[in-house]
Parts: C-alpha cells; structure tokens; sequence
C-alpha cells in the first residue's frame, strides 16, 4: 500500500499521512476539537480513557469515539472492536519499551 500526504478538508492547513483515496481527510487537530467533548457514561468513559497517543497513531480509534460522541452509542461489535484495538497498541508499546531499556 502507497501512503501519501493530502491537506486536511477541515481547516486545510495540516497534511494527514493516508493510504486511501476517500476525498474526506481530517488531521488529528481537527478531529481532536470533535473528540474533546464530555462523555456521560461512566463506562464509555473509562474505555476512552486511553493515552492520547493512541489516538494520534490510530485513526480508528478517533473514529469510534467520534462517532460515539455524535451519535451517543456504539454497536457491540465497535466497542469489541475499539477495546481489542486498543489493547493491540498497548502491549506493542509496552514491548517496545522493554527493548529499549
Ligand atoms: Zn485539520
């Protein structure tokens, strides 16, 4: 798969490294404004609750809160698929770390 830079649609400033074609395209920046908003459901929130790099690294995370914050539930398979996903980039870094020490 080829990656490539486009400008993000939003505030067409920032380049977004993507390695599809959708025409619709938003930096981190732009999605971070739509995730920073309150989450009511305690257990919603304590799944959110991960390390902000995640989320910078991962677009399928932002995608999944997004969409929780816009339409207020996710399907059983988005929060399996979010907390598998999640956990994935978690144990890699930890791995990483290890290495490095
Ligand atoms: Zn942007």
């Amino acid at each position: 798969m080829v990656s490539y830079k486009k400008k993000c649609s939003l505030c067409k400033k920032n380049y977004v490294l993507t390695n599809n074609s959708r025409p619709f395209i938003i930096c981190y920046e732009c999605q971070k404004a739509e995730m920073d908003k309150p989450i009511d459901d305690p257990e919603m929130k304590a799944m959110f609750t991960i390390p902000e790099e995640l989320y910078k690294k991962n677009s399928f995370l932002c995608n999944i809160k997004v969409n929780y914050l816009r339409y207020g539930s996710l399907s059983e398979k988005q929060v399996e698929a979010f907390k598998r996903v999640a956990k994935e980039l978690q144990d890699e870094e930890k791995n990483k770390s290890k290495i490095e020490e």
